[in-house]
């Protein structure tokens, strides 16, 4: 009902109200769901573009800790049995090995009491302290194979490190010595390498092993911490890369920002590469087109609005000159005509409507002056239409310097053929008395049942007394003649008065005034004859 109320209270303005709101709503609707779907590209393309990233990232991890492990292997075979026991050939040896030092920050070897036989740079405290604080020495010896340990953070650099063992066998297969090569996290050809792919410029890329302990990440405080699995908060532990997931999802940073997370598994070392690319970044480009797609979309619903507004204008401009039509028409009478519109659209069919009801209607009214002015027992004019015709009569024979004569008819005694032949009788008598009144007539002479039993007759231009007594005789003698009804045969007369006035006719009501009184004498006089009095 509310809506009703608000709408404009004209067919145009409500036609032109729905096309705006529709158009509007159109563009809306549209402008939403396109934007909408290429969020949801732009989401699905980065997504899958971080992670092809990581993808080749992990692949560059696993092949330099694959040749690092294969370098300290062929190490492991170089030595003979003379250095394991002469530390100063076994240092000798890999001081003097071409790609040891740049491949790792430092590397020693331990015997089996944990005693450093040998060491490459001699100063990495960190690598040898650690070695032994964490028992890499014992884990080694104990699964009979080299190890990648956790991060640990460099007192020197303070970048976190991850070390890497080796066993050295004798020819018997007995691990004599263990190698350890230190690699920096941050080394240019190492992770350094990936961390500068970071997507954008507040994105990053960060590294973390399945247990949780961070090896590369932008904030520094973070390193060679274990984060466990708090990281990420919000993450759905399906999707949880620490139980072995890899692939992008949209999660809230710590910022309660929108980030999109890439995670990718690498397998060898059992480590994890991760991206945040944050969302105000990823989604920039398409936040701009948002921003220019709803202008648009508002410039094309005010444009389509203003076009539907001008359409719905012309469209409707024959229904206002319908509606004009109908109203001019209803108020003025104007020419029902305007009304018959040959337009073959609806508009044409309903004027046509109208026009043929105002034809019905014109019909209806002139069928009814018409039955209110005749008599309907003998079809002859009444009084009513003898009033309304009298006086243009009375004109045209002033116009045509005529005389004219109005003659008073009264059927003699009529009560008693009434009373004694009954009503209907009655009845008939009165209609054969206007049959033989016509008959006798000129056809430019007027009958008029008056009322009753009296009649008129108006004859234009009979302004000779001698004419209207011939006229008046030929009546009397035409009435004479017998009534035949089925009550038998009946002897009907009538008295006459006529009032003869030459030109310029005296006013009418004189006229009728002198007919009467010549009737009157008449009927005195002993009835079936006529008076004839010539007025002036
Ligand atoms: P007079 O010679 O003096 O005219 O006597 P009259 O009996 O004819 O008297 P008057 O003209 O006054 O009577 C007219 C009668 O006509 C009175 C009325 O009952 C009768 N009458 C009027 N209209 C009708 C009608 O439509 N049908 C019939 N059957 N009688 C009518
Ligand atoms: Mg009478």
């Amino acid at each position: 009902m509310q809506l009703i109320k608000i709408l404009p209270r004209t067919l145009k303005g409500r036609l032109i109200a729905t096309v705006i709101s529709l158009v509007a709503l159109a563009c809306l609707v549209t402008t939403a769901i396109a934007l909408e779907i290429a969020y949801q590209e732009m989401q699905q393309s980065t997504g899958r573009q971080q992670y092809a990233l990581l993808t080749s990232a992990a692949l560059h991890l696993e092949s330099e800790l694959d040749a690092k492990r294969a370098l300290l292997e062929t190490i492991a075979e170089e030595i003979s049995a003379q250095q394991i026991q002469d530390p100063l050939s076994l240092q000798k040896l890999l001081s003097q090995h071409p790609r040891l030092a740049t491949a790792f920050l430092d590397v020693i070897a331990l015997n089996g009491s944990g005693q450093i036989t040998g060491d490459l740079k001699e100063t990495s405290d960190v690598v040898r302290s650690q070695f032994t604080e964490k028992n890499y020495l014992e884990a080694t010896l104990q699964k009979q194979r080299g190890i990648l340990s956790e991060p640990i953070i460099s007192s020197s650099t303070g970048r976190a490190i991850v070390l890497i063992t080796h066993p050295v066998r004798d020819s018997k297969g007995k691990i004599v010595l263990v190698l350890a090569g230190g690699i920096d996290m941050e080394d240019p050809d190492f992770f350094g390498h990936i961390a500068r792919l970071r997507p954008n410029a507040t994105g990053y890329i960060f590294a973390l092993t399945r247990k949780g302990m961070i090896l590369n990440h932008p904030n520094r405080q973070l390193l060679a911490r274990n984060i466990g699995n708090q990281y990420p908060l919000d993450i759905d532990r399906k999707k949880h890369p620490f139980y072995g997931w890899e692939g992008w999802t949209l999660a809230e940073d710590d910022t309660e920002k929108s980030t999109i997370l890439t995670f990718k598994q690498v397998r060898g070392p059992q480590w994890i590469l991760g991206s945040s690319f944050p969302g105000e970044e990823a989604f920039a480009g398409i936040e701009k087109a948002r921003r220019y797609a709803w202008a648009c979309a508002l410039a094309v619903a005010l444009l389509a609005g203003l076009i539907g507004w001008a359409m719905m204008i012309v469209l409707l401009k024959p229904l206002r000159t319908l509606r004009r039509h109908v109203i001019a028409v209803e108020r003025n009478g104007a020419d029902i005509e305007v009304l018959d519109i040959s337009r073959k659209d609806e508009i044409g069919a309903l004027g046509r409507a109208f026009h043929s009801l105002s034809v019905k209607r014109l019909e209806a009214e002139k069928k009814l002056e018409r039955i209110s002015q005749t008599d309907v027992l003998t079809g002859l004019g009444n009084r009513r239409q003898f009033t309304q015709q009298v006086d243009a009569i009375v004109e045209r024979a002033g116009l045509c310097c005529q005389g004219l004569s109005v003659i008073f008819l009264d059927v003699d005694k009529f009560k008693e053929i009434n009373d004694v032949y009954g009503h209907a009788t009655g009845d008939m008598v009165l209609a054969e008395f206007a049959r033989r009144l016509l008959s006798a007539v000129r056809p430019t002479d007027r009958v008029y049942r008056y009322a009753g039993d009296e009649f008129v007759i108006v004859s234009e231009g009979m302004s000779s007394t001698e004419r209207a007594r011939q006229f008046a005789m030929r009546i009397l003698e035409r009435i004479r003649e017998p009534f035949e009804s089925n009550q038998g045969t009946l002897h009907v007369t009538t008295s006459i008065g006529v009032a003869v006035a030459r030109f310029p006719i005296p006013p009418v009501d004189f006229m009728m005034q002198s007919a009467d009184a010549a009737l009157y004498k008449t009927k005195r006089s002993g009835r079936d004859a006529c008076t004839i009095e010539l007025v002036n």
